[in-house]
This record gives C-alpha cells, structure tokens and sequence, in this order.
C-alpha cells in the first residue's frame, strides 16, 4: 500500500477550494473544463440533488498514467503550463492546477482513469483531503471523476447552498454552456437518473443550439461570420425583436472559454440599442477569436470575467459585425433620436452569472446608423417647458380629498371645473385648457402611474381580483427560470396569477390578475421570471417586490385604451390628479406639462 502523503497541506487546499468551488455547479465546469482538455469526444454528466450528494463526469479523452493521476492531485499540479509566458499562448480550459485538489479537499473524490495505451487504469480515492487508496482499476480508456458528499466537513459551505432546484439550475446551465463551446463532443447530461439532454457530435452550433434549447430558439437566431485584423466573430445573434428580460440569453465566449465580460454585454446591447425596448436584452450566442496574448483571463478562477488588452478595437468591431448582419437582414429599425444609447445610461447590475459593473460605464466610440429621416427641426422655443416640480396649478380639491373607500374610482360628481379636453396630437400626447393655460399629458406615462399606483393599492389591501381563464396557457422555461418560478408560485397566485407545474420545465398558466389580458399574459410572466433572476422581487422585502411588480406591470401589461373621447381624456386627468406623485410616470418620465397664459401671452409678445 503506497504511503505517499500527497495532500499533506489540507487547509491550503480548502481555502483555494473556497475560491474556486463556490457551488456544485464549480465542480461539474471544472471537470468538464479537464475533459475538454483531455481531448474527449464524448461527455458524460451526472448528478442528484443539485449535486450535493453525487456527481460523475466521465470522458473517454486521454486518461492518465499512476503517477500522473497522483500528481494530478498536489496543487498547482498541471500538465499545461510550464511558464508563465505560456498563459499568453494558452488555448487549453484550466493551467492553475487547483481544481482537482480542490475539490478532493472538500468532498469525498473518486478518480479512475486509463490512458488508451495502458491496460489497467488507476483507482485514487480520497476524502476530505485524506488519500483513502491508490489500486488498479478495469475500465474503458479516460477517466470518470465522481464527487459525493461535497461540502460534507465544511458546514459553512453547505449552508450557503440555495435549494436543489436551484443549483441544479445552475449545473444544468454550465453543461449547456461547454456544450455551446465545443458541438464536436457529445454530451449527455443526467439529472436524479433522468437523461435531461443528449446532443450527439453537431456539426454546427444551429444544430447544437436546437438540441438543447429548442428548435424555436434556433430558428430566432441568424448566423453572423466576420474577420477583422486579428479578430474573428462567429455565433448566432436574435433576430430583432427577439429579447428577453434578463441578460442571461447573452452568451459569450472568448477563444472557446465561456465569459463574462463587460466589453461583449456593451457591445451587444448597444447593437440593439435601436431595435429592443428599453429594459429588454438582446438574444446571442457568440464567440469571439483573436489571439490569446490579447486577452487576461486570469482575473479570478471562479468567474468568467476577461479582459481585453484593446477594449475599443472589440467593442467597435463586435458592434460593427452585428449592426452589418442586422442591417442585411433589413429588420434594422431606423433609429430614433431618442432610443441612441445614451453613454450615460446605467444598466442595472443585477445578474449574478454576468455581472456588469456600474462604475466605468465606457463611451461608445462607434457610428451608430443615421437617423431615420424626420420633420425638419423646430426652433426650439424660447420659452422652457421644464416640467414643474409642483405644477403652477393645482388639482381641484375636491379630487385631492377624495381618497375615501379606494381612491381609484373617480367620483361621479368630480368634475373638472375649467378643463376642455382639445383632443390628441400624434397618438400620444393629450391636450388640455385648463383654467390656468394650457396642459400637454403624455397619455401612455399618465396611464402608467395611474395603474402603477393602483396596483399598490390593491396588492396593499390584499385586493386579489383575478380571473379563472377557461383554457390555461402553457408556457416552457428553462431549468433556471423553472427552479425561480417554482420558490414562487405562492407569492404568483397572492397577486392574482395562478401558474401551476405541469411536467419538467413545463407550466399551465391558469388564473390572471383582472387587470392582465390573457394574450399578454405568457410574455408577463417571462417578464416577472426575469425580474425574479435579477434579484428584484426579493421576498425578502415583500413592499419593493410589490413595487416592482406594479412597476412591470404598470409598463408592460396593463394596455392603454385607444379611446381618446373627452369623458375617457378628462377620466384619466382626474386619475392621475388623484395619485400620490402625480408629475411623474413610475419609472421617472413626466407625465404632463403645462404652459401658462402668461407662459403663451410672452410667446405671442402680448
Ligand atoms: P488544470 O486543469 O488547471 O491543469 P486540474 O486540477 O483541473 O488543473 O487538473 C490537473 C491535471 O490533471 C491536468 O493538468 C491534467 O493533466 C490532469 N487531468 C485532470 N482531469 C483529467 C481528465 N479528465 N483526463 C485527463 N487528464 C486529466
Ligand atoms: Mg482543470
């Protein structure tokens, strides 16, 4: 029996473990990361609940030799960099040598592994960092790593992981990921003994893509191929108009390795800054080349960040590919002045998987597509129409007062004394003389506050009106946004949408709030999914959650009626009058503006 004592520094081992194997999902990237290495063609992943009792990764790539299989286990043991210089050249997944001690140090390990020209293979079990035995082994040529028991004998660990839905969620997401990478292996990802995906070698990422996400997603997608000095651009990028609510649709890679990075999310929502509506987050999956000494991917070994040597060069050709293939495709949106990207804008960093930080928001240094042709500019008036923080006129009494039973209902007797409703100017904008001057509201912003803050009420007053619909809409999600919604289908059904779980992933909308039209309702509820991922319907702050929903719902799915007569025109004034911020849409816009008789007498030189 060898007495070879190879982790005889346990707690380095579990401190760097700390680092790198944050959740079950770490371990299955980092051995799947080895198995793409060795050069396998064929993956195997399995893995019961969410990880934490088992996992098995097994390949048939190269395999390891004893002596390479116990060295494999001492840290900063690999067999892919020698020097430092070699990070430059770097096109393998892993080069620090940390993964598999690591993870032997915090879970009960189990490698058995033959190279194709050895006859027997190599068995090497350890626990919690303790080398329990080395022996001979019978199996196919490659290695199958199995880890149970993770966290086992560190508790503070284990406590941090969230719900086996969950991080079976996130396994499930970074199998797709490597699957993405490389179409050439084939993969097969097992969950609790179920096959959750089997994709045998593609030939192309369409066909990968199909595989597993779907055929409609693959059919959303438009193949892009551009070079440029040095950088090459492949991958498949939505259509317009295709988006989603969260950015975790946005997948990037970077010489094969998946990524996070700031430089590629810019990039691409920028490219469709002009065709998604705001809040909205483009659709791709894309790999970026170029050579690796312009790239640092050693920001930290748990996330995906990277960093590129000339951020601009990327930016700018990555936008130009993009904008070109959208512009081929002819569904480019003309641009309208006010949907150019503003540098300033902040996007919200609310994604856990591909954070974005606020903080250095880069300038665009790019030619964004000229605007579509318009009126010829109006002299801007000399006057400002700055939106009041306190309008100079004020809102009759009578409506301020009449917050009584619920503060909605215009009262019957409410008039507007010395209102006339002028009529509507391009759709959008009503037009008013009140007593004071003239007042321009922005129907859509008004209608908003109006609901949003209805909406508070009556999720306030646990006010649940909602709506049996007589036939229940189906709706598939993905492994994550399934796991979310399931944590929250009670606090669903407490706002008036009743979703129920029919199958793996697949959910039967059955009851919508009163105010939801049924035909929004699928996108409403991917919206919510959304906001959920993005941490922002928090249960553990049950008032901003509601605000966010009254918010999202307010914006998106409560419709604006198309009738502009004047009892509807002076309904909505009366409404918006009577709400608590009554100047400004929820989400900031102002809702009206009033131009006063002395504001028109000093514009006519009276
Ligand atoms: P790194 O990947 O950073 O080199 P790891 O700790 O992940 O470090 O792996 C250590 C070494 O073990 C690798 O360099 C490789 O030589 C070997 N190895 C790990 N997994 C496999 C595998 N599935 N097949 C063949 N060799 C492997
Ligand atoms: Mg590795």
């Amino acid at each position: 029996m060898s007495s070879i004592r190879i982790l005889s520094d346990r707690v380095a081992n579990q401190i760097a473990a700390g680092e790198v194997i944050e959740r079950p999902a770490a371990v299955i990237k980092e051995l799947v990361e080895n198995s793409l290495d060795a050069g396998a063609t064929r993956i195997e992943v399995e893995f019961r609940h969410g990880g934490r009792s088992y996992m098995r990764v097994e390949d048939n790539g190269k395999g390891m030799s004893k002596d390479d299989a116990l060295l494999s286990l001492e840290r900063h043991a690999t067999s892919k960099i020698v020097e430092t210089a070699d990070l430059d050249q770097l096109s393998s997944f892993g080069f620090r040598g940390e993964a598999l001690p690591s993870i032997a140090s915090v879970a009960r390990f189990e490698m058995q592994t033959r190279p194709a020209a050895a006859v027997v293979g190599t068995e090497v079990v350890i626990n919690g960092g303790k080398l329990i035995h080395v022996r001979e082994c019978g199996l196919a040529p490659g290695t199958r790593i199995t880890v149970t028991h993770l966290f086992n004998a560190v508790p503070a660990r284990r406590k941090f992981l969230k719900s086996d839905a969950t991080e079976s969620a996130h396994i499930i997401q970074a199998v797709r990921l490597y699957a993405l990478a490389c179409p050439q292996t084939a993969f097969t990802l097992i969950e609790d003994g179920r096959v959750f995906f089997q994709s045998p070698v593609c030939l192309t990422l369409q066909e990968r893509v199909a595989e597993i996400f779907g055929r409609q997603l693959a059919a959303d997608l438009l193949a892009v191929e551009t070079m440029e000095e040095g950088l090459k651009l492949t991958g498949l990028i939505g259509r317009p108009g295709v988006s989603r609510t969260a950015r975790h649709e946005m997948i990037t890679f970077v010489n094969r390795r998946p990524v996070d990075s700031r430089t590629l999310n810019y990039a691409l929502i920028e490219s469709y800054a002009t065709t998604l509506a705001k809040g909205r987050y483009p659709v791709a999956v894309l790999f970026l080349e170029l050579n690796p000494a312009e790239v640092d991917v050693n920001v930290h070994p748990a996330k995906r960040e990277v960093r590129f040597r000339s951020e601009g060069q990327v930016r700018g050709f990555v936008i130009r590919a993009v904008l070109q293939k959208l512009r081929e495709t002819g569904h480019a949106a003309p641009v309208a002045p006010d949907q150019i990207p503003n540098p300033n804008t902040q996007i919200p960093n609310t994604n856990s998987q591909f954070p974005i930080s606020n903080s250095q928001t880069p300038t665009p240094n790019f030619q964004l597509p000229a605007p579509a042709p318009s009126l010829p500019p109006v002299a801007p008036p000399a006057a400002s129409f700055s939106v009041p923080p306190f309008s100079v006129y004020r809102a009759p009494p009578a409506v301020i007062l009449s917050t009584t039973a619920s503060p909605f209902a215009v009262p019957r007797t409410l008039a507007l004394t010395g209102w006339r409703f002028l009529g509507t100017a391009h759709g959008d904008y009503a037009l008013f003389e009140s007593p004071a001057g003239l007042v321009v509201v922005d129907r859509r912003a008004a209608h908003e506050r109006v609901w949003f803050e209805r909406l508070q009420g009556q999720f306030a007053r646990n006010e649940l009106a909602s709506q049996r619909l007589l036939f229940a809409i189906p709706v598939e999600l993905d492994a994550i946004g399934s796991a979310l919604l399931l944590d929250r289908l009670d606090w669903l059904a407490k706002h008036g949408m009743e979703v129920g779980e029919f199958g793996r992933n697949f959910f039967r909308i059955e009851a919508v709030p009163s105010w939801l039209e049924p035909e929004a309702a699928e996108d409403f509820l991917r919206d919510v999914i959304g906001l959920i991922r993005d941490g922002q319907l928090d249960e553990k702050n049950p008032r901003l959650a509601e605000e966010e929903l009254a918010r999202l719902a307010a914006q998106k799915a409560v419709r604006l009626p198309e009738s502009t007569n004047e009892t509807d025109a002076l309904a909505l004034l009366a409404r918006l009058f009577a709400c608590t911020q009554p100047h400004t849409s929820p989400a900031g816009r102002p809702t009206h503006f009033e131009l006063s008789r002395g504001d028109l007498a000093k514009r006519f030189q009276r």
